[in-house]
């Protein structure tokens, strides 16, 4: 299959990761909308959130859990954070495998910007 984000979990693609478990991976996005911008996706390749089955959810929580742990390393715990999963074409979504982006270290703009 011809998806970046499992290249980069297989590591054939190289990036920036900052934290790795059994199920999710996280890394600096490569075009940083933030000063903290990380994309958290899991291991198993899900196009998008209109494709998670049942058995699959739990990794929603691990993603969630990643999350909370990144923003206290990031140091944005305090300050503050977003985080965004985009779905579909009105979204911009253009990577199906499904992510996260945990943006922070700055006051964010509108949510519909
Ligand atoms: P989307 O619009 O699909 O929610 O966001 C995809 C994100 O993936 C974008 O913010 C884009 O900068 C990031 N991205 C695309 N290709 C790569 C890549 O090869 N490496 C990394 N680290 N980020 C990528
Ligand atoms: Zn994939």
């Amino acid at each position: 299959m011809d998806c970046i984000f499992c290249k980069i979990v297989e590591g054939a693609i190289p990036s920036k990761k900052v934290f790795e478990n059994e199920h999710v991976v996280a890394f600096h996005d490569i075009q940083p909308a933030a000063p903290v911008h990380i994309l958290i996706i899991p291991k198993k390749h899900i196009s998008s959130m209109n494709d998670v089955e049942s058995e699959d959810w739990y990794l929603l929580g691990e993603i969630h859990s990643a999350a909370q742990q990144i923003a206290r390393e990031q140091g944005v715990a305090e300050t503050g954070y977003r985080l965004i999963n985009n779905c579909g074409p009105d979204s911009g979504q253009v990577v199906f495998h499904i992510h996260y982006h945990l943006l922070g270290g700055e006051k964010l703009g509108a949510l519909n910007a």
